[in-house]
């Protein structure tokens, strides 16, 4: 650190992504990525002729894709706003709305919420999921502070009803509250039929997951008009080009091949409902997840032991640090094949080791 960096920001953690290994020796269950690769119009729409045109500006209003999400998801195109991945639509969800009142999220959910909290100043107010990792939403009723669920949960993958967060948009009249709804194409229920109902909200998503697009950067986010366009107003005043030409034309093929991702999510939960019924057979506490992962146990070794032991053995997967999180480990559902090994291995490493 230079003695040149703002103050503020001298004692601030930042976030830390799951490992990205430069050989692919490891079967990869440690990042939530999709197993399987893009909708074929993907690569088919990745010619010479769109290479030639890097040489011109993206379309900064990123009109095309927007109009293509507007009509897959039945809202209006001025509800719907395109960013680098969700976590920079995260980043101008709090730069615009986290400093004024505060805001609101859980001890256990995606990393990002409290880094962004830090980086623009704002209280941050904290609630302890209960033990079984389950949300009280009526913690977040009535707070007016900004709110921010994860749904379903990361690391947990739990999930909230519609009415249950239709119950916090409600009693927050004077607060943004924000779904991020990284995981909802693997189960959940959505919160974008609110967003026509309660100007308040904001529904954020990603290719990264459902989409296999991680690599691409590229996130979507529906509210009401005012919102959109409180975020256009950021995104102009620091990176209007922030969506590439070729992540906005792929993002476009993607959606407009939407069946082939409806497939591969109900590819990727039929692998995750096989996986957990052999995870339990051998002695896991499986958490229910509505994901593309699953946050799980087993008696006597610790998440960190289990990391190590997988990854000796070619397998990554993330442990986490942390009082109530240190048992577990979060396991990505991959492909059938990749969670047969997965099982075999953890199998032996069940029966085998002496981690006392
Ligand atoms: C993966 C993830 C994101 C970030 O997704 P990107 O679009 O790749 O930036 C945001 N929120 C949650 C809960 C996630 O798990």
């Amino acid at each position: 650190m230079s003695r040149f960096l703002k103050e503020s920001y001298q004692a601030m953690r930042a976030y830390v992504p799951g490992e990205q290994p430069r050989d692919m020796a490891y079967i990869k269950l440690n990042t939530n990525e999709n197993p399987y690769p893009p909708a074929p119009a993907v690569a088919q729409a990745l010619t010479a002729g769109e290479v030639e045109k890097l040489r011109l500006y993206s379309d900064p209003t990123c009109l095309g894709l927007r109009e293509k999400l507007a009509s897959l998801y039945a809202v209006e195109t001025e509800n719907v706003f395109v960013g680098n991945g969700s976590d920079d639509i995260l980043n101008f969800l709090f730069m615009a709305y986290s400093r004024e009142k505060g805001v609101a999220f859980a001890d256990i959910t995606y990393g990002f919420y409290s880094v962004y909290a830090t980086l623009y100043g704002a209280e941050a107010c904290v609630f302890p999921l209960k033990a079984d990792f389950s949300l009280d939403y009526t913690e977040y009723c009535c707070l007016n502070k900004m709110v921010v669920i994860a749904n379903p949960n990361a690391p947990t993958g739990l999930s909230l009803s519609l009415s249950q967060i239709e119950e916090i948009v409600k009693t927050n009249p004077e607060a943004v509250v924000v779904i991020d709804e990284a995981y909802i194409d693997f189960g959940g229920e959505s919160a974008l039929p609110l967003i026509s109902k309660y100007e308040n909200l904001v529904v954020v998503r990603t290719f990264s997951k459902s989409r296999s697009m991680a690599g691409a950067r590229l996130g979507y986010a529906f509210a009401g008009k005012a919102i959109i366009a409180d975020l256009e107003k950021l995104r102009y005043s620091t990176n209007p080009y922030n969506i590439n030409r070729l992540t906005l034309l792929l993002g476009e093929k993607t959606v407009e091949e939407n069946d082939y991702t409806l497939q591969t999510c109900e590819k990727i939960v039929a692998t995750r409902e096989k996986t957990v019924l052999r995870l339990t057979e051998i002695g896991f506490t499986v958490i229910p997840s509505k994901t593309n992962f699953l946050f799980a146990k087993y008696p006597g070794i610790s998440g960190k032991q289990l990391y190590e032991a997988l990854k000796a053995k070619g397998i990554l997967v993330r442990h986490f640090a942390g009082e109530r999180t240190k048992d577990y480990i979060r396991i990505t559902v991959g492909t059938d094949s990749q969670m047969e090994r997965f099982t075999e291995i953890i199998r032996e490493i069940t029966r085998g080791g002496n981690y006392a």
